[in-house]
């Protein structure tokens, strides 16, 4: 394919701020008015496009502004003139270029292969592997510190199809965590539930409510403790018979190889914005099973084109069984930046066919939201 050979010759980034429908309340953090996300555009000689996008979140994988520069200052260097096909070379320099700012590298190397698949004519998943399903079963997130706002949106979620939810807890106060927990199973007896604290707990505390929770039987509960209380995951993955799983205590790979030595946990959510790339993601996947541990395909407060990376990455994955959170597009921003509706039928996330990511966004929103740029004119 002589066309990977050609140059990448244009760099451009847009900071968005994202208008959304609602609060979001998580252990660490809340999110309310707007959520902040940096799109990146690489184009080659040819004038062919490729776009990604850095999700980050400051109480969890780093914020806006640090992905930005981090783009704009530190990685530009290492893809102005590299060529379309040495993505591996280009992202091995990325990780030494500049520390964490895994957002960053995600979006990069979303954007790289968009481009290498647009210019091949082949969908990204075939670029990591090749495809093992067609559609990925989606999780919506429940975490409204109004909770009858949340009820409307689950009676919204049944119509659609959509069959999993995620609780979010830790936020407010215990009872609120019992009292939504048995609201569901009595009022929407459909949902399969899942239960994510976001580190919300103290470790004191820790033990006798995750107890409660475990009575209700979820499929998992998620991070109920600090990233770094390794101890505290490994007592708490022994006391119940519920899954434990991990997210913010594992990042990537290398988290992954720990999380599964001293035995904290029985799953992961793998998330292109933690791992720092589709590719450093699908290993953190395959580690897990090589350790006899599940694993989902998280997000973070995304836009449609994140959420279309980590569906080509989970398509081409079989290793992460449990399904995705693709839901922020569709269901908390007031409007998407893709030119296309993200697809979701039937409560499940249709895999793309079609060149590259499949979708774009569309550049006069992009232009709308943004608060800076670094566009050529
Ligand atoms: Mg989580």
């Amino acid at each position: 394919m002589a066309e990977l050979h050609q140059k990448i010759v244009g760099y451009d980034l847009w900071y968005l701020k994202l208008p959304v429908t609602s609060r979001r309340d998580h252990g660490i953090g809340s999110v309310a008015g707007t959520c902040e996300v940096v799109v990146l555009r690489l184009t080659s000689e040819d004038g062919t496009e490729g776009f990604g996008e850095a999700s980050p979140w400051s109480v969890f994988t780093g914020t806006p502004e640090a992905t930005y520069a981090a783009l704009d200052r530190y990685l530009r260097p290492l893809v102005i003139g590299a060529r379309v096909g040495d993505r591996a070379a280009i992202m091995q320099q990325a990780m030494h270029a500049v520390a964490h700012c895994t957002e960053a590298k995600a979006s990069l190397e979303t954007a790289l292969i968009d481009l290498a698949g647009r210019i091949s004519g082949v969908p990204v998943w075939s670029l990591l592997g090749g495809r093992c399903r067609d559609a990925i079963p989606l999780s919506c997130s429940i975490a409204n510190p109004d909770f009858s706002q949340d009820i409307e949106l689950l009676a919204r979620l049944r119509e659609d199809g959509v069959r999993i939810v995620k609780l979010k807890t830790g936020f407010k106060d215990h009872a609120f965590d019992i009292m939504r927990l048995e609201h569901i199973a009595q009022n929407f007896p459909e949902f399969s539930v899942r239960v994510d604290y976001n580190q919300g707990l103290e470790i004191e505390e820790a033990p006798n409510r995750v107890r409660d929770v475990a009575g209700f039987k979820p499929d998992f509960i998620e991070q109920p403790v600090r990233s770094h209380h390794y101890g505290m995951m490994a007592k708490l993955r022994q006391m119940f018979d519920v899954p434990l799983l991990a997210d913010e205590s594992v990042f990537g790979p290398e988290d992954m190889e720990r999380a599964a030595r001293e035995g904290i946990c029985d799953g992961v959510s793998v998330k292109i914005m933690k791992s720092g790339g589709l590719t450093r993601g699908q290993t953190v996947a395959r580690i897990a099973a090589a350790h006899g541990l599940t694993s989902y395909g998280g997000d973070m407060f995304e836009a449609g084109l994140a959420h279309l990376a980590g569906t080509h990455m989970i398509a081409a994955t079989p290793e992460i069984t449990l399904g995705c959170e693709f839901y922020q597009a569709s269901y908390f921003l007031r409007e998407d930046i893709l030119e296309d509706p993200f697809q979701i039928s039937k409560g499940q996330v249709v895999v793309p066919t079609g060149p590259g990511l499949g979708g774009r966004p569309d550049i006069s929103k992009l232009n709308r939201y943004a608060v800076a740029t670094a566009v050529a004119a």
